[in-house]
């Protein structure tokens, strides 16, 4: 039997928390208790939010807490051409549309949509509201000449199309620390006309992390909870592109002292920052829970 891959990704734009860190180390002792591999993948699709010195921080930080993963490392701004024949294989089977819309666009949309029903407008697991099918109208005519006339433009799923295509149930392997398996449903549907093909890059979260975890034989997917109902998307585009679905593990996310998440957006205290401050390596293992024993186990 070939070995179990792990693999953690954080995108380059901003310095690792404890939140990271705890992610990381988790990959890191499931894959050693089950005898796998462990990969590191930069996520840097976000051109202008992902800084060199972001990545750097990532080597520095998880060397520091005692991660070893496999080189090379793959990024994944190196690998368009493979995000854009995914796309392209969606577009043959008509299941993506292109979008000229902007976020305002969509927000009077739903505005005058939600004034006219007077029900709140449906809402995607993240809170955003549904793609209100404004250019899901549009002829393949007209969408060409804007393209040509090189409108930005994304390219959403067309997701009546692609659950036709790809029929249900939708489904997928969760498993706990212990190894234990169960199925899960998963619920496409609730994510709407999702963007595949974001305006400013030529991908978007969802397509390349399906594309990746496939591309690189990711076995077990350890991330945290705030993405297990993209799960559910990434489960149809799966099987849309004919790839397999590798097995899944959302763990709780690490809060701060008033219960919010942590986030570079907010500010929480960077691996850095402690570092600075010479807090060890060993005492934010031990904080996260990983001891002694597991730096011993894994260095
Ligand atoms: N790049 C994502 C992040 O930093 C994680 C993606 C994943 O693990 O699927 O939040």
């Amino acid at each position: 039997m070939t070995a179990p891959v792990f693999r953690f990704a954080p995108s380059p734009n901003g310095r690792l928390h404890l939140g990271h860190a705890y992610s990381a180390l988790l990959n890191q002792d499931l894959a050693s208790r089950l005898n796998g591999r462990l990969l590191l993948r930069i996520e840097d699709i976000d051109i202008t939010r992902c800084r060199p010195d972001f990545e750097q921080g990532i080597y520095d930080d998880l060397s520091w807490l005692g991660l070893r993963w496999e080189k090379p490392v793959r990024r994944q701004s190196e690998h368009f051409e493979d995000y854009r024949a995914a796309a392209r294989r969606l577009r043959s089977m008509r299941l993506l549309y292109p979008c000229f819309c902007s976020r305002k666009t969509i927000m009077e949309a739903v505005a005058r949509n939600e004034a006219a029903s007077g029900n709140p407008w449906p809402r995607d697991p993240d809170g955003a509201p549904l793609y209100p099918g404004l250019c899901l109208s549009c002829s393949v005519d007209e969408a060409e000449k804007r393209i040509a006339a090189g409108e930005d433009h994304a390219w959403r799923l067309d997701m009546q199309a692609a659950l036709a295509s790809a029929p249900g149930p939708y489904t997928y392997r969760r498993f706990d620390k212990q190894g234990r398996e169960e199925l899960v449903e998963a619920h496409p549907e609730r994510w709407g006309d999702a963007v595949i093909v974001r305006k400013e890059t030529p991908t978007s979260y969802h397509l390349s992390v399906v594309m990746d975890d496939a591309l690189q034989g990711v076995t077990h997917v350890v991330r945290g909870q705030d993405l297990e109902a993209s799960t559910d998307l990434h489960v149809l585009l799966q099987r849309l592109l004919g790839l397999p679905t590798p097995l899944y593990h959302h763990h709780g996310l690490v809060q701060d002292s008033n219960g919010d998440k942590l986030a570079k957006s907010r500010g929480s205290e960077s691996l850095a920052e402690l570092r600075d401050r010479d807090v060890s390596a060993v005492e934010v293992r031990a904080r996260l829970g990983f001891g002694a024993q597991s730096l011993i186990v894994s260095l």
